[in-house]
């Protein structure tokens, strides 16, 4: 069975840094069930390719288990276990990619912190469910998924195709995040012949799935299939995932617009803000808007007055947020016509939605600095290569103002929520690696009062397909 993982990063035989294995040499390890070996069939500045094979001793695995495994003695010796990815892979890629697992580099940590272009194949998966299984657990991910089906036996094409599926996965993601969710996801395709357990498999779980697997669409079925026949454990697993979720994104979100707003009200910068992001939306000539992480509507309503716009969607992942914007905007008592350009929708910036595609613009403000690490990399995917509107308008916080809010303790962010604010430096360099990565040209804005020396309150990035 083969795992490789290709690279397009500049130069690409950073990959060998990151794995901690040199590319100019075979790499072997004993495991209880064979051998793993690392090698690199490719390794240029343009292109490197890390690949991890797994030699699996049929005879070792039954070794000193007789009685185990159901089925004849034939069985327990011929089967696709040294063939297929499996729960094995996972072991290997503990011992072979811990440290790149773990996203810690001595020398390098801001190459282990950036997101590059990653192509994994998987030769060959068994996967019983079908390839629909595969692209719901990956797709969600931000990767684009190719399957080949192979079939039983080329020489007998009657016999149909079985389980087996050679995959190709793509995005561009930190190293760490990739590993990690081969390490979880392969065993759950596999789940049928996957069986090691124990307690500690919750952990080894949740320590793998940290930032991804709590919001994944599919984490149940991602749970129960990873601790097969064992509910107690999956149950614990979920509940501990549900908190990790942050169950209750409305409760965060009422106090938001407390305590924001009151520090910010002096200066009038929302009213400044919603006044900024109209003015692009006009200069650009947008008809068709998305107004994304909506809140209560505040832009919304401004919206709701551009006469130019035919239709103005607001989506939130918070249930209670998109209430309260309904009552706001009294979208009950709305002339049929006006009713007609407005949509609220309930909705994650981390999923890839078919139903933002298409769109003119769409405005993302003050929500960025909501989202943590892990999450901001996938809503870049979702909204700049899947969603992909013509212009995107981003604002966050500069926090080089913030010594101006007299009420801010120093080094505070002006809400709890928040789990970074940015420099105007900081946000440009963001700004800027998106707009390469995704090919959308950038500009930046000053939204309110600016001060010579801390800037504006507030940044905002417009991008803009060429
Ligand atoms: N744009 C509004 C609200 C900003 S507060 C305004 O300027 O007033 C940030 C908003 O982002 C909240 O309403 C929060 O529920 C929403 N949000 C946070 N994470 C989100 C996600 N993953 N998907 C969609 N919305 C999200």
């Amino acid at each position: 069975m083969l795992l490789t993982i290709t690279t397009t990063h500049n130069p690409a035989t950073d990959l060998g840094y990151l794995l901690h294995k040199n590319p100019t040499k075979l790499h072997s390890f004993e495991l209880s069930f064979g051998k793993a070996h690392v090698f690199y069939p490719e390794a240029t500045a343009e292109r490197c390719t890390a690949a991890l094979l797994l030699d699996v001793d049929p005879i070792g695995l039954v070794r000193g288990k007789r009685g185990q495994h159901e089925g004849g003695t034939l069985d327990q010796y011929v089967n696709d276990r040294p063939y297929v990815l499996s729960s094995f892979l996972s072991v290997a890629m503990g011992r072979a990619f811990g440290t790149a697992m773990s996203g810690r580099s001595k020398g390098r940590q801001e190459l282990a912190d950036q997101a590059m272009p990653l192509t994994a194949t998987l030769t060959v998966v068994a996967c019983r469910a079908g390839e629909g299984l595969i692209r719901e657990l990956f797709e969600p991910l931000g990767y684009s998924v190719s399957t080949e089906h192979h079939p039983l036996d080329e020489k007998f094409p009657e016999w149909g195709e079985g389980p087996y599926y050679s995959v190709t996965l793509a995005g561009t993601f930190r190293l760490q995040d990739l590993l990690n969710h081969l390490y979880v996801l392969v065993p759950v395709l596999d789940a049928e012949k996957h069986y090691w357990i124990g307690k500690d498999e919750v952990e080894k779980l949740l320590r793998k799935g940290e930032g991804w697997l709590a919001s994944h669409p599919h984490k149940e079925a991602i749970v129960k299939r990873y601790l097969p026949r064992q509910r107690q454990l999956a149950r614990e697993a979920l509940a501990r995932l549900a908190e990790e979720d942050n169950p209750d994104p409305d409760a965060t979100e009422e106090a938001h617009s407390e305590e924001e707003t009151k520090m910010e009200e002096p200066i009038r910068l929302w009213q400044q803000r919603m006044g900024a992001v109209v003015a692009v939306l006009r200069s650009v000539e947008a008809k068709r808007v998305l107004d994304l992480g909506c809140g209560e509507g505040k832009l919304l309503r401004a919206l709701l007055d551009e006469k130019s716009l035919t239709e103005i969607v607001g989506m939130d992942v918070s249930y209670r947020s998109l209430e309260i914007a309904s009552q706001r905007l009294r979208i009950d008592r709305m002339p049929t016509k006006q009713k007609e350009r407005l949509k609220l929708m309930h909705g994650s910036l981390m999923y890839r939605d078919k139903r933002l595609a298409g769109y003119d613009a769409a405005t993302v403000v003050e929500v960025i600095e909501h989202l943590d690490a892990p999450r901001l990399s996938a809503f870049e995917r979702v909204l700049f290569e899947a969603a992909r509107p013509k212009t995107i308008i981003v604002t966050t916080p500069n926090c080089e103002y913030n010594v101006k809010f007299e009420t801010l303790p120093a080094g505070k962010f002006r809400h709890k929520d928040h789990r970074f604010e940015w420099t105007r430096e900081q946000f440009k360099q963001w700004s800027r690696q998106l707009s390469e990565r995704f090919g959308y040209a950038v500009r930046f804005l000053p939204v309110g009062e600016e001060d010579p020396q801390v800037g504006a309150p507030t940044q905002m990035g417009v991008f803009s397909l060429g």
